[in-house]
């Protein structure tokens, strides 16, 4: 097992590539923290999937976008767990608006839930965190796929690859962290997206398909095992070859 006795807080687990991670993280021997914003139930049966694996967890309900509730959240997990080993921000929004549609509003809440809040859980995460990963989840929209319809969201997955660089720095060498931009993945994120859009998309990807939750998940346990001990400070795209 990579992550025996390894205890790790992965943001917005209640479902998609968070639950995914929770779920390849506790089958590796890991406690999980899976915390959730809204989705009480679904929170609740990964912690029972993990639990049937003979791992521990808990659901911890918390914005990551508002300071006082990461703060009472990490609080909580030390109290549960007595350290944090692995901080996963996964949480993550996105607005598909026009142009002409976009507010403040939206590009407000979009950099306050997927940069700001990353920011946030890094920062209290690590104030109890001797040794230790952190990855990120961008997204190739921060990178090369970028469209106006999510422009604030694409603008928040390039300043979270930014973030990884610093945050890097500042913690090296004993908290190592990286970065994970996946491309298209099947998610409840996409659920609205229009079939011809699907379409046309999956004909940009080399593999002619969109990935899987697990899929991005193994790439997250890879950064967080001694497998990845030289690497911090980089993303990994993990997006089937899109082009
Ligand atoms: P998802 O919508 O299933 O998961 C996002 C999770 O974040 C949800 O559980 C949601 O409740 C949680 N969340 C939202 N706001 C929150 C907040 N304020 N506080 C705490 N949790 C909050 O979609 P997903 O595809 O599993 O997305 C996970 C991450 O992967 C996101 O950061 C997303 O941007 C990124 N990503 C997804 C894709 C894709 O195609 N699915 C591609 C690239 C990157």
């Amino acid at each position: 097992m990579k992550l025996k006795n390894k205890v790790a807080l992965i943001t917005g687990a209640s479902r998609g590539i968070g639950r995914a991670t929770a779920l390849l993280f506790a089958k590796e021997g890991a406690n999980i923290i899976v915390n959730y914003f809204k989705a009480e139930n679904e929170a609740n049966s990964v912690v029972q999937d993990i639990k049937k694996m003979g791992a521990d967890a808990i659901t911890i309900k918390c914005d990551v976008s508002k300071e006082n509730e990461v703060k009472q959240m990490v609080d909580k997990a030390i109290k549960k767990f007595g350290k944090i080993d692995i901080l996963v921000n996964n949480a993550g929004i996105v607005f598909d608006v026009p142009f002409k549609d976009r507010t403040v509003e939206h590009w407000k809440r979009t950099l306050d839930v997927n940069l700001i809040g990353a920011f946030i859980c890094a920062k209290h995460v690590t104030s109890h965190m001797k040794k230790g990963h952190i990855v990120n989840i961008a997204s190739t929209n921060g990178i090369n796929a970028c469209s106006p319809e999510s422009m604030d969201y694409d603008a928040s997955k390039a300043g979270l690859i930014s973030l990884t660089k610093t945050l890097a720095q500042a913690l090296a060498p004993n908290v190592m962290v990286n970065c994970v931009a996946p491309g298209w993945v099947d998610t409840d994120i996409n659920k609205d997206l229009p079939k011809d859009y699907v379409k046309s998309e999956t004909q940009n990807i080399l593999l002619k398909r969109f990935g899987k939750p697990e899929e991005i998940a193994k790439t997250v346990l890879f950064l967080v095992s001694d497998d990845a001990s030289f690497i911090t400070g980089t993303t990994v795209v993990v997006a089937g070859g899109y082009q």
